[in-house]
């Protein structure tokens, strides 16, 4: 049995044009300690020892460290705030590269991109019916996970953490949701805790008060964070700022492998839908009548039950960054 944790976060809109896209990071418990002393490490950006500790107080870079410069590398790792402050940009390259290397074996993620545009869905994220729906596409995004990530395993999700800052103030995600996803899986998957964990992305909160389990879980939340904020980045190419590109691009090959089917990199990416609610119904004309009377609950249902209404290929907007571009163009 493989007992794992699951790390989750959302972008919503992050282009205003209708997508959903939700992450998900599996770690093994096995693993958890290895992986969590991984990142941690890499934090400080002082010396090359790569040791950490998260008070200045016990740092053990003491001698070379200033409380300045501790206090910057415990920092928020947040994508949209990448730009402002140089420690996160580098921290964030070394999380993505130790991601690729080092933690490759030990660190999984999924992302599931939903165009709200093909599913009439124009006011998402406003009232019942859309929470009916974003628990449907939860289900979708943890099930298809587990089940691509860890085929030859029998797994036990063992506790499921939820970014704070998104969905719990406006989407509440029931128990039974999770019971649901167990039904819905004739128990292949089994829960142990139904109840999502929601944790702050800012574990500096929960280091006031000492408390080391909701400090370290937290590094997961900043880590799934900037895989969907590169992953954004990279598909839309959002952002101008230089360090946001820099810090992307660390992922374009893992995202390009994804798409192409190369197994380098053994993570999933699905979009979903590639037919838009007129043309399943069109599709299916006999039926056409019967699926326009339906509730749009029912008729995503329907949709993501479709055969290959999900695909994995997309092209990426962002072109290739490359550092000091512009000093390389000066010359010619
Ligand atoms: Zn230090």
């Amino acid at each position: 049995m493989t007992d794992l944790n699951i790390y989750c976060d959302e972008v919503i809109r992050p282009n205003s044009n209708g997508i959903i896209l939700l992450g998900a990071l599996f770690i093994k418990e096995i693993d958890m300690i290895k992986v969590v002393n991984y990142l941690e490490n890499r934090r400080c950006l002082n010396t090359s020892n790569h040791k950490w500790s998260y008070t200045y107080d016990t740092c053990p870079n003491n001698k070379s460290c200033k409380k300045a410069l501790h206090d910057k590398n415990n920092t928020k790792i947040h994508f949209s705030e990448i730009d402002r402050h140089r420690e996160r940009k580098i921290i964030s390259q070394k999380w993505l590269t130790s991601l690729k290397v080092i933690l490759k074996e030990n660190i999984k993620f999924s992302i599931l991109a939903i165009d709200l545009n093909k599913l009439d869905c124009a006011h998402f994220g406003r009232n019942k019916t859309d929470l009916n729906i974003y628990n449907r596409f939860f289900r979708t995004l943890l099930k298809g996970g587990v089940r691509y990530l860890y085929s030859k395993e029998k797994v036990k999700i063992k506790t499921i953490y939820h970014d704070e800052g998104s969905q719990n103030k406006h989407i509440y995600f029931p128990e039974l949701n999770m019971k649901k996803l167990e039904l819905e899986t004739f128990n292949d998957i089994n829960i142990e805790n139904k109840k999502i964990v929601f944790l702050n992305d800012d574990h500096r909160i929960y280091l006031e008060n000492n408390e080391m389990e909701s400090v370290r879980h937290s590094q997961f939340i900043q880590l799934i964070d900037i895989i969907l904020g590169s992953f954004s980045q990279l598909l839309f190419n959002l952002s101008v700022k230089e360090e946001k590109k820099e810090v992307a691009e660390v992922m374009r090959d893992v995202f390009e492998s994804i798409f192409d089917r190369k197994w380098e990199y053994s993570h999933s990416i699905s979009f979903f839908p590639k037919y838009s609610l007129d043309e399943l119904a069109k599709m299916n004309q006999y039926a056409l009548s019967d699926f326009n009377e339906k509730k749009i609950e029912d008729k995503i249902d329907i949709a993501l039950k479709y055969p290959d209404n999900f695909y994995n290929k997309n092209e990426l907007a962002m072109p290739k960054y490359v550092k000091n571009q512009n000093k390389l163009t000066a010359w010619f």
